[in-house]
Protein backbone atom coordinates (compact mmCIF):
# COMPACT_ATOMS: atom_id res chain seq x y z
CA UNK A 1 0.00 0.00 0.00
CA UNK A 2 1.47 3.32 -0.96
CA UNK A 3 1.58 6.55 1.91
CA UNK A 4 -0.78 8.42 0.01
CA UNK A 5 -4.69 6.80 -0.70
CA UNK A 6 -6.69 9.23 -3.60
CA UNK A 7 -10.04 9.61 -4.23
CA UNK A 8 -11.38 12.11 -7.19
CA UNK A 9 -14.19 13.95 -6.39
CA UNK A 10 -16.99 16.25 -8.22
CA UNK A 11 -14.01 19.26 -6.26
CA UNK A 12 -10.85 17.89 -7.16
CA UNK A 13 -9.91 15.23 -4.76
CA UNK A 14 -8.96 13.70 -1.68
CA UNK A 15 -5.56 12.30 -0.61
CA UNK A 16 -5.59 10.53 2.26
CA UNK A 17 -1.87 10.12 4.11
CA UNK A 18 -1.96 6.98 5.87
CA UNK A 19 0.75 8.25 8.07
CA UNK A 20 -0.59 11.31 9.43
CA UNK A 21 -3.86 9.40 9.05
CA UNK A 22 -5.52 12.77 7.76
CA UNK A 23 -7.22 13.66 4.46
CA UNK A 24 -5.45 16.16 2.28
CA UNK A 25 -7.80 18.00 -0.02
CA UNK A 26 -6.93 18.92 -3.87
CA UNK A 27 -8.51 21.06 -6.15
CA UNK A 28 -9.09 20.00 -9.72
CA UNK A 29 -5.95 21.95 -11.23
CA UNK A 30 -3.87 20.04 -8.62
CA UNK A 31 -5.57 16.66 -9.43
CA UNK A 32 -4.79 16.88 -12.75
CA UNK A 33 -1.11 17.68 -12.57
CA UNK A 34 -1.03 15.06 -10.23
CA UNK A 35 -2.25 12.52 -11.86
CA UNK A 36 0.15 13.39 -15.09
CA UNK A 37 3.26 12.98 -13.37
CA UNK A 38 5.40 10.38 -13.99
CA UNK A 39 8.77 9.15 -13.03
CA UNK A 40 11.32 11.50 -14.14
CA UNK A 41 8.60 13.27 -16.85
CA UNK A 42 10.33 16.55 -17.59
CA UNK A 43 8.17 19.26 -15.66
CA UNK A 44 8.59 22.32 -18.08
CA UNK A 45 6.73 19.85 -20.90
CA UNK A 46 4.21 19.21 -19.09
CA UNK A 47 3.65 22.45 -17.83
CA UNK A 48 3.40 24.15 -21.74
CA UNK A 49 1.31 20.98 -23.04
CA UNK A 50 -1.38 20.67 -20.70
CA UNK A 51 -1.46 23.79 -18.38
CA UNK A 52 -0.14 26.99 -19.19
CA UNK A 53 -3.53 27.86 -20.39
CA UNK A 54 -5.16 27.32 -17.35
CA UNK A 55 -2.42 29.53 -15.21
CA UNK A 56 1.03 31.00 -14.52
CA UNK A 57 4.49 28.73 -14.25
CA UNK A 58 5.39 30.13 -10.71
CA UNK A 59 1.55 28.86 -9.73
CA UNK A 60 2.65 25.53 -11.26
CA UNK A 61 5.81 24.92 -9.75
CA UNK A 62 4.98 26.43 -6.69
CA UNK A 63 2.60 24.02 -6.53
CA UNK A 64 4.89 21.02 -7.60
CA UNK A 65 7.36 22.22 -4.21
CA UNK A 66 4.00 22.07 -1.62
CA UNK A 67 3.24 18.17 -2.83
CA UNK A 68 7.22 17.55 -2.67
CA UNK A 69 7.50 18.62 0.63
CA UNK A 70 4.19 16.63 2.09
CA UNK A 71 6.02 14.03 0.39
CA UNK A 72 3.00 13.10 -2.24
CA UNK A 73 5.83 12.94 -4.51
CA UNK A 74 9.70 12.93 -4.38
CA UNK A 75 12.34 14.53 -5.90
CA UNK A 76 12.35 12.78 -9.20
CA UNK A 77 8.04 13.55 -9.67
CA UNK A 78 7.25 9.48 -8.72
CA UNK A 79 3.97 9.66 -6.67
CA UNK A 80 3.81 7.98 -3.86
CA UNK A 81 0.13 8.29 -4.13
CA UNK A 82 -2.53 5.78 -5.90
CA UNK A 83 -6.04 6.72 -6.66
CA UNK A 84 -8.75 4.30 -5.86
CA UNK A 85 -10.82 3.28 -8.63
CA UNK A 86 -14.75 3.89 -8.90
CA UNK A 87 -16.50 2.42 -11.07
CA UNK A 88 -19.17 5.13 -10.31
CA UNK A 89 -16.96 7.74 -10.50
CA UNK A 90 -18.96 9.57 -13.47
CA UNK A 91 -22.24 9.32 -11.28
CA UNK A 92 -21.03 10.91 -8.67
CA UNK A 93 -19.01 13.45 -10.93
CA UNK A 94 -22.54 14.54 -12.71
CA UNK A 95 -24.32 14.65 -9.34
CA UNK A 96 -21.69 16.75 -7.57
CA UNK A 97 -21.89 14.56 -4.91
CA UNK A 98 -18.87 13.17 -2.98
CA UNK A 99 -17.82 9.59 -3.77
CA UNK A 100 -17.82 7.47 -0.25
CA UNK A 101 -18.49 9.46 2.92
CA UNK A 102 -15.58 11.33 4.94
CA UNK A 103 -16.81 9.50 8.47
CA UNK A 104 -18.37 6.65 9.58
CA UNK A 105 -19.97 6.22 13.05
CA UNK A 106 -20.35 2.78 14.33
CA UNK A 107 -22.58 2.19 17.11
CA UNK A 108 -20.64 -1.58 18.11
CA UNK A 109 -22.85 -2.18 20.37
CA UNK A 110 -25.93 -1.11 22.58
CA UNK A 111 -24.69 -3.04 25.60
CA UNK A 112 -23.37 -0.60 28.28
CA UNK A 113 -22.34 -0.65 32.10
CA UNK A 114 -24.38 2.62 32.69
CA UNK A 115 -27.57 3.12 32.24
CA UNK A 116 -27.89 7.36 31.58
CA UNK A 117 -31.77 9.21 31.40
CA UNK A 118 -30.27 11.28 28.60
CA UNK A 119 -29.04 7.98 26.40
CA UNK A 120 -30.36 8.14 22.68
CA UNK A 121 -29.71 4.77 21.93
CA UNK A 122 -31.33 3.51 24.68
CA UNK A 123 -28.49 1.54 25.99
CA UNK A 124 -27.82 -0.51 28.90
CA UNK A 125 -27.83 -3.92 30.47
CA UNK A 126 -28.58 -6.72 27.27
CA UNK A 127 -29.45 -9.76 26.91
CA UNK A 128 -27.15 -12.73 25.35
CA UNK A 129 -30.22 -12.68 22.45
CA UNK A 130 -29.77 -9.02 21.58
CA UNK A 131 -26.63 -9.28 21.74
CA UNK A 132 -26.49 -11.75 19.38
CA UNK A 133 -28.15 -10.12 16.63
CA UNK A 134 -25.68 -7.02 16.91
CA UNK A 135 -23.11 -6.74 13.65
CA UNK A 136 -20.32 -10.21 14.51
CA UNK A 137 -16.74 -9.20 14.81
CA UNK A 138 -15.72 -10.67 11.19
CA UNK A 139 -18.84 -8.65 9.46
CA UNK A 140 -17.37 -5.41 11.27
CA UNK A 141 -14.26 -6.33 10.44
CA UNK A 142 -15.50 -6.63 6.36
CA UNK A 143 -17.37 -3.50 6.70
CA UNK A 144 -13.62 -1.84 7.75
CA UNK A 145 -12.14 -3.07 4.52
CA UNK A 146 -15.55 -2.00 2.30
CA UNK A 147 -14.93 1.58 4.15
CA UNK A 148 -11.36 1.22 3.67
CA UNK A 149 -11.64 0.31 -0.30
CA UNK A 150 -13.80 3.65 -1.15
CA UNK A 151 -11.62 6.24 0.85
CA UNK A 152 -13.15 6.07 3.92
CA UNK A 153 -10.71 6.18 6.75
CA UNK A 154 -12.46 8.45 9.20
CA UNK A 155 -13.98 6.08 11.67
CA UNK A 156 -15.78 6.61 14.83
CA UNK A 157 -16.68 3.74 17.18
CA UNK A 158 -19.26 4.20 20.08
CA UNK A 159 -22.30 2.60 21.30
CA UNK A 160 -23.64 1.88 24.08
CA UNK A 161 -20.49 1.41 25.46
CA UNK A 162 -18.16 0.52 22.77
CA UNK A 163 -15.58 -1.37 25.35
CA UNK A 164 -17.51 -3.75 26.02
CA UNK A 165 -18.37 -5.14 22.64
CA UNK A 166 -16.70 -8.64 22.13
CA UNK A 167 -13.51 -8.88 20.47
CA UNK A 168 -13.27 -4.58 20.61
CA UNK A 169 -9.37 -4.86 21.04
CA UNK A 170 -9.38 -6.90 17.38
CA UNK A 171 -11.44 -4.37 15.80
CA UNK A 172 -9.51 -2.04 16.49
CA UNK A 173 -6.77 -3.38 15.52
CA UNK A 174 -8.03 -3.76 12.25
CA UNK A 175 -8.58 -0.27 11.65
CA UNK A 176 -5.30 0.24 12.90
CA UNK A 177 -4.20 -2.07 9.90
CA UNK A 178 -6.04 -0.13 7.54
CA UNK A 179 -4.84 3.08 9.14
CA UNK A 180 -7.52 4.52 9.25
CA UNK A 181 -8.22 7.78 11.84
CA UNK A 182 -9.65 6.47 14.92
CA UNK A 183 -12.19 7.83 17.62
CA UNK A 184 -13.42 6.54 20.29
CA UNK A 185 -16.72 7.58 21.92
CA UNK A 186 -16.74 6.61 25.85
CA UNK A 187 -17.83 6.81 29.05
CA UNK A 188 -13.81 5.91 30.31
CA UNK A 189 -15.43 3.15 32.99
CA UNK A 190 -15.01 -0.06 31.73
CA UNK A 191 -12.15 -2.03 33.22
CA UNK A 192 -11.34 -2.84 29.29
CA UNK A 193 -10.08 0.47 29.35
CA UNK A 194 -7.10 -0.54 31.01
CA UNK A 195 -5.83 -2.80 27.66
CA UNK A 196 -5.60 0.69 25.17
CA UNK A 197 -3.75 2.52 27.97
CA UNK A 198 -1.10 -0.25 29.06
CA UNK A 199 -0.78 -1.64 25.79
CA UNK A 200 -0.62 2.31 24.20
CA UNK A 201 -2.49 1.43 21.50
CA UNK A 202 -2.62 4.25 18.74
CA UNK A 203 -6.17 6.05 18.82
CA UNK A 204 -6.17 9.64 17.03
CA UNK A 205 -9.16 10.75 19.87
CA UNK A 206 -11.31 9.72 22.70
CA UNK A 207 -13.99 11.42 23.36
CA UNK A 208 -15.06 10.56 26.76
CA UNK A 209 -18.50 11.29 28.18
CA UNK A 210 -18.34 12.78 31.69
CA UNK A 211 -21.39 13.98 32.38
CA UNK A 212 -21.10 14.93 35.67
CA UNK A 213 -17.90 16.08 38.07
CA UNK A 214 -19.27 15.24 41.23
CA UNK A 215 -20.34 11.38 42.91
CA UNK A 216 -23.90 13.09 43.47
CA UNK A 217 -24.37 13.83 40.22
CA UNK A 218 -23.12 11.60 38.59
CA UNK A 219 -25.90 8.64 40.04
CA UNK A 220 -28.52 11.31 39.34
CA UNK A 221 -27.53 11.49 35.70
CA UNK A 222 -26.15 7.77 34.88
CA UNK A 223 -27.92 5.78 36.72
CA UNK A 224 -25.04 3.99 38.69
CA UNK A 225 -21.64 5.44 40.50
CA UNK A 226 -18.85 4.43 38.33
CA UNK A 227 -17.32 7.83 38.95
CA UNK A 228 -14.31 6.05 40.92
CA UNK A 229 -13.64 4.00 37.70
CA UNK A 230 -14.04 7.23 35.72
CA UNK A 231 -11.49 8.94 37.68
CA UNK A 232 -9.09 6.65 37.78
CA UNK A 233 -8.97 5.99 34.07
CA UNK A 234 -8.37 9.67 33.56
CA UNK A 235 -5.47 9.84 35.63
CA UNK A 236 -4.09 6.60 33.87
CA UNK A 237 -4.70 8.72 30.44
CA UNK A 238 -2.41 11.40 30.80
CA UNK A 239 0.94 8.80 30.31
CA UNK A 240 -1.40 7.30 27.91
CA UNK A 241 -1.85 10.47 25.69
CA UNK A 242 2.24 11.53 25.77
CA UNK A 243 2.72 8.72 24.28
CA UNK A 244 -0.09 7.87 21.24
CA UNK A 245 -0.70 11.85 21.08
CA UNK A 246 -4.42 11.27 21.55
CA UNK A 247 -6.37 14.28 21.35
CA UNK A 248 -8.75 14.37 24.37
CA UNK A 249 -12.00 15.54 24.14
CA UNK A 250 -14.53 15.71 27.45
CA UNK A 251 -18.53 15.95 26.38
CA UNK A 252 -21.21 17.39 28.19
CA UNK A 253 -24.80 16.81 27.49
CA UNK A 254 -26.74 20.01 29.26
CA UNK A 255 -29.93 19.48 30.46
CA UNK A 256 -32.25 21.62 32.36
CA UNK A 257 -31.19 20.52 35.99
CA UNK A 258 -27.20 20.60 34.98
CA UNK A 259 -26.24 23.78 33.45
CA UNK A 260 -25.64 26.10 36.00
CA UNK A 261 -22.54 23.84 36.60
CA UNK A 262 -20.84 24.40 33.33
CA UNK A 263 -18.13 26.17 35.40
CA UNK A 264 -17.38 23.23 37.53
CA UNK A 265 -17.19 21.23 34.29
CA UNK A 266 -14.40 23.50 32.85
CA UNK A 267 -12.51 22.98 35.92
CA UNK A 268 -12.98 19.26 35.90
CA UNK A 269 -11.44 19.67 32.37
CA UNK A 270 -8.55 21.85 32.93
CA UNK A 271 -7.76 19.59 36.40
CA UNK A 272 -7.36 16.40 33.47
CA UNK A 273 -5.65 18.05 30.62
CA UNK A 274 -8.33 17.70 28.18
CA UNK A 275 -7.51 19.24 25.11
CA UNK A 276 -11.20 20.07 24.29
CA UNK A 277 -14.80 19.97 25.78
CA UNK A 278 -18.12 19.23 23.80
CA UNK A 279 -21.16 20.82 24.66
CA UNK A 280 -24.18 19.27 23.41
CA UNK A 281 -28.07 20.29 24.65
CA UNK A 282 -29.91 17.27 25.07
CA UNK A 283 -31.88 15.73 22.52
CA UNK A 284 -35.47 14.45 22.87
CA UNK A 285 -34.46 10.64 21.36
CA UNK A 286 -34.22 7.29 23.55
CA UNK A 287 -34.56 7.44 27.39
CA UNK A 288 -34.65 11.33 27.26
CA UNK A 289 -38.20 10.57 25.26
CA UNK A 290 -39.28 9.84 29.35
CA UNK A 291 -37.58 13.21 30.74
CA UNK A 292 -39.27 15.96 29.47
CA UNK A 293 -38.29 18.09 32.17
CA UNK A 294 -34.93 17.91 31.03
CA UNK A 295 -35.40 19.23 28.02
CA UNK A 296 -34.17 23.25 27.70
CA UNK A 297 -36.22 25.62 26.04
CA UNK A 298 -34.70 28.34 23.92
CA UNK A 299 -34.15 31.14 26.02
CA UNK A 300 -32.04 28.51 28.23
CA UNK A 301 -29.66 27.99 25.55
CA UNK A 302 -29.05 31.63 25.07
CA UNK A 303 -28.04 31.39 28.71
CA UNK A 304 -25.44 28.91 27.90
CA UNK A 305 -24.15 30.33 24.92
CA UNK A 306 -23.12 33.43 27.07
CA UNK A 307 -21.49 31.29 29.63
CA UNK A 308 -19.41 29.35 27.21
CA UNK A 309 -18.39 32.66 25.57
CA UNK A 310 -17.26 33.75 29.14
CA UNK A 311 -15.85 30.49 29.78
CA UNK A 312 -13.62 30.50 25.93
CA UNK A 313 -12.14 33.97 27.20
CA UNK A 314 -10.90 32.31 30.36
CA UNK A 315 -9.20 28.63 28.77
CA UNK A 316 -6.61 27.45 26.85
CA UNK A 317 -9.29 24.11 25.99
CA UNK A 318 -10.99 24.45 22.84
CA UNK A 319 -14.69 24.79 23.39
CA UNK A 320 -17.77 23.47 21.15
CA UNK A 321 -21.63 23.81 21.84
CA UNK A 322 -23.59 22.20 19.41
CA UNK A 323 -25.75 25.13 19.05
CA UNK A 324 -27.23 27.55 16.41
CA UNK A 325 -25.59 28.65 14.26
CA UNK A 326 -23.93 25.75 13.65
CA UNK A 327 -20.41 25.96 12.51
CA UNK A 328 -20.48 22.59 10.24
CA UNK A 329 -16.56 21.75 10.22
CA UNK A 330 -15.37 22.20 6.78
CA UNK A 331 -12.96 19.38 4.65
CA UNK A 332 -10.86 21.33 2.74
CA UNK A 333 -12.77 22.50 -0.25
CA UNK A 334 -15.87 20.36 0.09
CA UNK A 335 -17.64 22.69 2.09
CA UNK A 336 -20.86 24.73 2.19
CA UNK A 337 -22.82 21.97 2.59
CA UNK A 338 -24.60 22.68 5.98
CA UNK A 339 -25.75 19.54 7.84
CA UNK A 340 -23.05 16.53 7.69
CA UNK A 341 -25.93 13.67 8.09
CA UNK A 342 -25.82 11.49 5.06
CA UNK A 343 -23.71 13.94 3.23
CA UNK A 344 -20.54 13.63 4.80
CA UNK A 345 -21.47 11.17 7.53
CA UNK A 346 -23.68 7.95 8.22
CA UNK A 347 -24.27 6.20 11.24
CA UNK A 348 -24.22 2.40 10.98
CA UNK A 349 -25.80 0.91 14.31
CA UNK A 350 -25.43 -2.60 15.78
CA UNK A 351 -27.41 -4.46 13.83
CA UNK A 352 -26.20 -2.65 10.66
CA UNK A 353 -29.01 -0.12 9.88
CA UNK A 354 -27.76 2.44 8.31
CA UNK A 355 -29.35 6.07 9.13
CA UNK A 356 -28.09 10.09 8.66
CA UNK A 357 -26.96 10.28 12.45
CA UNK A 358 -27.69 8.09 15.33
CA UNK A 359 -30.59 10.38 16.54
CA UNK A 360 -32.59 9.50 13.26
CA UNK A 361 -33.09 5.82 15.73
CA UNK A 362 -36.49 7.93 16.72
CA UNK A 363 -37.65 7.67 12.92
CA UNK A 364 -35.83 4.48 11.73
CA UNK A 365 -38.51 3.34 10.24
CA UNK A 366 -38.98 6.20 7.76
CA UNK A 367 -35.05 6.89 7.44
CA UNK A 368 -33.31 3.55 7.33
CA UNK A 369 -31.02 3.96 4.32
CA UNK A 370 -30.57 -0.17 4.19
CA UNK A 371 -28.58 -2.55 6.15
CA UNK A 372 -25.50 -3.50 5.56
CA UNK A 373 -25.99 -6.76 6.77
CA UNK A 374 -27.81 -7.37 3.06
CA UNK A 375 -26.40 -4.29 0.51
CA UNK A 376 -23.23 -3.74 0.14
CA UNK A 377 -21.92 -0.35 1.88
CA UNK A 378 -21.15 0.85 -2.01
CA UNK A 379 -24.91 0.19 -3.17
CA UNK A 380 -25.91 1.87 0.01
CA UNK A 381 -23.82 5.34 -0.70
CA UNK A 382 -25.18 5.19 -4.14
CA UNK A 383 -28.81 5.16 -2.83
CA UNK A 384 -28.02 7.60 -0.27
CA UNK A 385 -26.63 10.11 -3.38
CA UNK A 386 -30.30 10.21 -4.56
CA UNK A 387 -31.97 10.48 -1.18
CA UNK A 388 -34.59 13.55 -1.13
CA UNK A 389 -32.38 14.19 2.39
CA UNK A 390 -29.74 15.86 0.37
CA UNK A 391 -31.96 17.89 -1.77
CA UNK A 392 -33.38 20.18 0.45
CA UNK A 393 -34.49 23.61 -0.43
CA UNK A 394 -33.33 25.84 2.28
CA UNK A 395 -36.12 28.02 4.22
CA UNK A 396 -36.88 31.39 3.25
CA UNK A 397 -36.39 32.38 6.99
CA UNK A 398 -33.00 31.51 6.58
CA UNK A 399 -32.03 33.06 4.00
CA UNK A 400 -30.14 36.48 3.97
CA UNK A 401 -28.88 35.19 7.63
CA UNK A 402 -25.05 35.65 8.07
CA UNK A 403 -24.13 32.32 8.65
CA UNK A 404 -25.80 30.76 6.34
CA UNK A 405 -23.20 29.46 3.69
CA UNK A 406 -21.54 27.46 7.05
CA UNK A 407 -24.95 26.65 8.67
CA UNK A 408 -27.69 26.33 5.65
CA UNK A 409 -30.90 25.90 8.05
CA UNK A 410 -29.07 23.85 11.46
CA UNK A 411 -29.79 20.35 12.56
CA UNK A 412 -31.73 18.48 10.16
CA UNK A 413 -33.00 16.20 13.23
CA UNK A 414 -34.19 18.92 14.91
CA UNK A 415 -36.33 20.11 12.17
CA UNK A 416 -37.80 17.17 11.29
CA UNK A 417 -38.21 16.55 15.02
CA UNK A 418 -39.64 19.50 15.45
CA UNK A 419 -42.17 20.10 12.36
CA UNK A 420 -41.74 16.83 10.35
CA UNK A 421 -40.01 18.34 7.75
CA UNK A 422 -36.12 19.20 6.93
CA UNK A 423 -36.37 22.39 5.02
CA UNK A 424 -37.28 24.27 7.86
CA UNK A 425 -34.99 26.21 10.31
CA UNK A 426 -33.69 25.07 13.24
CA UNK A 427 -36.34 25.45 16.02
CA UNK A 428 -33.32 26.17 18.44
CA UNK A 429 -32.13 29.13 16.15
CA UNK A 430 -32.59 32.20 18.03
CA UNK A 431 -31.67 34.52 15.11
CA UNK A 432 -35.01 36.82 13.98
S1 LIG B 1 -25.27 7.77 27.16
FE1 LIG B 1 -23.45 6.54 26.78
S2 LIG B 1 -22.77 5.87 28.79
FE2 LIG B 1 -24.87 6.57 29.01
S3 LIG B 1 -26.16 4.73 28.81
FE3 LIG B 1 -25.99 5.67 26.78
S4 LIG B 1 -24.26 4.68 25.83
FE4 LIG B 1 -24.12 4.26 28.03
S1 LIG C 1 -31.30 31.54 10.37
FE1 LIG C 1 -30.98 29.53 9.44
S2 LIG C 1 -28.90 29.62 8.55
FE2 LIG C 1 -29.08 31.33 10.00
S3 LIG C 1 -28.27 30.54 11.94
FE3 LIG C 1 -30.50 30.19 11.98
S4 LIG C 1 -30.77 28.11 11.18
FE4 LIG C 1 -28.69 28.78 10.62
Amino acid sequence: MKRFIGRVEYFGSLIYDTERREYIPLDQDGTNILLNLKPNINIDDLYHKYFSSFFSYFNFKSFIQLIQSIEIIDNQYNSNATFIENEDLEFYLNNRFISAPLKVRIALTYQCNLRCRHCFSNSGKKTQQELNEELSTEKIIDILDELKNSGVFYISFGGGEPFLKKDFFKIIHKANQNKMNISISTSLTSENVKNLIEEEIPIQELKISIEATNYKEYINSRGKNLFDSLKNNLEIINKYKKKTNTYITFSFVLNKQNYTYLPNFLNFAEQYNADSILFYPIYNVGRAENHPELILSNQEIEKIQKIINNMKERTKIEIEFFSIPLKFGKWGLYENYGCGCAKTTIYISPYGEILPSGMFIKYKEKFSLGNIKQTSFKQIWKNIALNQINKISPDPNCTGCNYYEECKGGCLFRSFDKYQKFSYKDPTCLIK
